[in-house]
């Protein structure tokens, strides 16, 4: 090689090297990096969440891990996905804001009624020190587990059963987050939110629902109506 084209070669190098620091922050993740992304602005922060470390967890959360191959590519899009036994994962925004307006803290608990695919779950997890989820149809518990243990996240803890009944043995939460609609809101679930605790609820006859947040104060239930919604119904065992 001659002076010349060392030196060409080298600003080859240099380009590429200049190229990779550009993208390498975008693209160094997984191939749905740039979806998420654009997933993030468009959906969830340009509707009005502003939580930043809500939007951290959406950023850094892997949808498409939780979502059925056949549906992988649409992982990203604006709206719920099926994942079996006619179940669904909920619509990216939907979990936003369900999250958001729990307030979520690192010291904190949170109780998670439909595991599903165990998509939300994940989301908590970054959010909270611990997060239990109730599943009733026992594979996608598991399906759940599997992938929890498959991307590490190590602080949540999955039970297969009936919802309705709650998780006595870890109450009282400081937060209980129900996706699945109830035609009434479940008592002991009420029973089970903190002192100062949220809970986040739809309630209403299947496919067409109230969002409710619940906070208790004083021993006392404050209910709001937030968002009108369409989540699968809360069945019982
Ligand atoms: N949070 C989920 C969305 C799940 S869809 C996600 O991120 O993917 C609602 C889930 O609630 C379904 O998986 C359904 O099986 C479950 N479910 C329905 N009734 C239930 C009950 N009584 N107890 C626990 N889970 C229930």
């Amino acid at each position: 090689m001659n002076t010349q084209q060392k030196l060409a070669a080298l600003g080859l190098i240099l380009v590429c090297i200049t190229v990779n620091c550009l993208n390498g922050q975008d693209f160094k993740k997984d191939k749905y990096f740039l979806q998420r992304k654009t997933m993030v602005e468009q959906q969830i922060k340009e509707r009005g969440i502003h939580n930043p470390r809500v939007l951290g967890a959406l950023m850094d959360v892997q949808r498409h891990k939780f979502v059925p191959d056949e549906y992988k590519s649409f992982s990203y899009d604006d709206r719920p996905l099926p994942i079996g036994h006619n179940q669904t994962i909920s619509q990216p925004y939907i979990v936003a804001y369900m999250t958001e307006i729990l307030n979520p803290e690192p010291t904190k608990k949170v109780l998670e009624i439909g595991t599903g695919s165990g998509y939300q779950a994940a989301i908590l997890s970054l959010l909270y020190k611990e997060v239990y989820t109730i599943e009733i149809i026992g594979a996608l518990g598991e399906q759940s587990k599997k992938v929890f243990a498959e991307e590490g996240y190590s602080n949540i803890k999955v039970k297969i059963g009936d919802g309705y009944q709650g998780w006595k043995e870890y109450a009282p939460f400081d937060a209980i987050i129900v996706t699945c609609a109830p035609t009434n809101i479940p008592q002991s679930l009420v029973q089970q939110l903190s002192e100062g605790g949220k809970m986040i609820i739809p309630v209403g006859k299947p496919f067409n629902q109230v969002l409710y947040l619940l906070e208790k104060r004083g021993g006392k239930i404050r209910k709001t109506a937030t968002l009108s919604v369409q989540f699968v119904p809360m069945v019982r065992e």
